[in-house]
């Protein structure tokens, strides 16, 4: 089978397939947007244990594709489904793939990572070769498809079909960077002279995210104010020397909301969907989450705040627990959806015990409940000591729920600041509890006046961060690599002399 494409994604998680965060969401509509754009797009992505596939039903499009890694026959199925027109590429290996979680578990990072997503790459090359003409681009992402831009890198030496290919390697979070040992690179498949403070090599340890930023041909991140951060001692996670070698390849794209799935006048989620026009929604979906939360129903008449994300410290989750008992003497309420660090999920579950009326924690992962909380809160909170971009922020503007936000990365390049004729949310330096607070007093001072917030609350949702824009900026930075988009509807002759 031929099937070549001009732009080939790898990553490893695609929402609606497989998602833990923001990566998926983004892979899930870039794509899809640059195809519907008329460009020859692929996405290449692991096939999960838990991959919801009941509406696009992959079928095996690639049996037995020799892989060669970790043992020389090894090889990989591949399944194919067509997402509203889009190709996406399963790889299949059951026993990497087919896993309850993706990464990890309670007890910590499944120990064959490094091999499970050398594997990934490796199987993601040999699919592109199998395809037919080598792509233009290959645009991969995040530690786990990162060495796809080292294995192009030399490969091209020595294998003519990635002589014209350029690399793209995206920065969706720097803090992750699967970090292995010397031992696991030995048997790679790169060359020895990839391991050095150039290549691979970080501290003696085997740095699969260093490959991506050491060896694509152009590396972005998710917004502009990360791509200035990551530049610092403060946000570089240690990579900020590398990453000042490459700054004049290294550029910040704003992601965008993906309008399609998170817009609360057709959100299938919601109780009432509700717009600008049509507002009501709203209070009928803050009812609802007040329900099914079973919190009381007084709360109706308070604020109600929101948060949705990782517990982890990255997304500030600890100020907004130590602030709890003074938000619960302010009368308000608290809605938490997230899992991840065992401490905060217990200080979490403390919390609601110790304030029933006024707090409520979910532990786990459920879309719906993401939904129903962008929909039904007042406020949204996002007080992260780093944000490459944050999406939940962009979707809370579009709900009509400002957020209360820190003033890092793609956080300070969506929501404009109160007090300004242009505001759509609140921002604070410095993520301390006290500041957190602070700002929370004055969006709840804010709040009592309605006029002036239902103001902030229309600025906000009729903030645009579609992906449009976005998907400009990847295709002029395709540009930059050389790559020119052919319409080959005309002349398809032209276009295989051209390839
Ligand atoms: P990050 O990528 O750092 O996790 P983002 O704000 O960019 O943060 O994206 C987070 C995405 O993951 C959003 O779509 C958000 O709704 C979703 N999300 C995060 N935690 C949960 C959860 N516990 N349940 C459901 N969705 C979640």
């Amino acid at each position: 089978m031929n099937s070549s494409y001009d732009i080939c994604f790898v990553a490893s998680e695609m929402y609606p397939f497989s998602k833990t965060g923001g990566l998926a969401d983004v892979i899930g509509i870039l794509p899809l947007t640059l195809h519907n754009l008329g460009y020859k797009v692929c996405v290449i992505t692991p096939l999960y244990g838990r991959l919801a596939t009941s509406e696009f039903s992959p079928h095996l499009a690639y049996e037995d594709i020799n892989v060669g890694y970790p043992w020389p026959e090894i090889s990989a199925d591949v399944y194919r489904a067509s997402y509203y027109g889009l190709p996406v590429y399963f790889i299949d290996r059951g026993e990497y793939f087919d896993r309850r979680y993706y990464y990890n578990t309670h007890k910590g990072d499944y120990f064959d990572n490094c091999e499970r997503f050398i594997f990934f790459c490796r199987a993601a090359m040999a699919l592109m070769k199998k395809m037919g003409s080598p792509p233009k681009i290959v645009h991969s992402h995040d530690w786990h498809a990162a060495l796809v831009n080292s294995f192009i890198h030399y490969n091209k030496r020595h294998d003519s079909f990635w002589a014209d290919t350029s690399t793209m390697f995206t920065i969706h979070n720097l803090a992750f960077q699967g970090r292995f040992s010397v031992r696991l690179f030995w048997d790679s498949g790169l060359p020895y002279e990839a391991w050095t403070m150039n290549g691979v090599e970080y501290y003696d340890s085997f740095n699969l995210l260093k490959g991506g930023i050491t060896h694509a041909d152009l590396v972005t991140t998710v917004s502009p104010s990360y791509a200035r951060e990551i530049l610092t001692t403060e946000f570089g996670c240690g990579l900020e020397g590398i990453l000042k070698t490459r700054s004049t390849d290294l550029t910040g794209i704003l992601n965008g909301a993906d309008y399609s799935v998170w817009n609360p006048a057709n959100d299938k989620y919601l109780e009432e969907n509700y717009s600008l026009d049509n507002p009501q929604g709203k209070i009928v979906c803050k009812k609802n989450l007040i329900e099914i939360l079973r919190l009381p129903p007084r709360l109706m008449d308070r604020p109600i705040l929101g948060f949705i994300g990782r517990l982890r410290s990255q997304k500030g989750i600890d100020l907004l627990l130590e602030i709890i008992p003074d938000l619960v003497d302010k009368d308000v309420g608290v809605v938490v959806l997230g899992e991840g660090g065992a401490e905060y999920e217990a200080q979490l579950l403390n919390m609601v015990e110790l304030y029933p009326h006024h707090i409520s924690g979910v532990v786990g992962y459920t879309e719906e409940m993401a939904h129903k909380i962008q929909a039904g809160a007042d406020i949204f909170l996002m007080p992260s000591r780093y944000e490459p971009c944050g999406l939940t922020q962009m979707y809370s503007l579009r709900y009509g729920t400002p957020p209360i936000a820190t003033a890092v990365g793609g956080l300070k390049d969506t929501i404009v600041p109160f007090p300004d004729e242009k505001s759509t949310g609140f921002i604070f330096e410095n993520p301390t509890s006290s500041n957190l607070f602070r700002t929370l007093e004055d969006a709840l001072v804010l709040f009592k006046d309605k006029e002036e917030w239902k103001k902030l609350q229309t600025r906000g949702m009729k903030a645009d961060f579609s992906w449009n824009r976005s998907a400009e900026m990847y295709i002029k930075a395709y540009q930059s690599l050389g790559y020119q988009q052919i319409d080959d509807t005309k002349d398809p002759k032209i276009v295989s002399d051209v390839i």
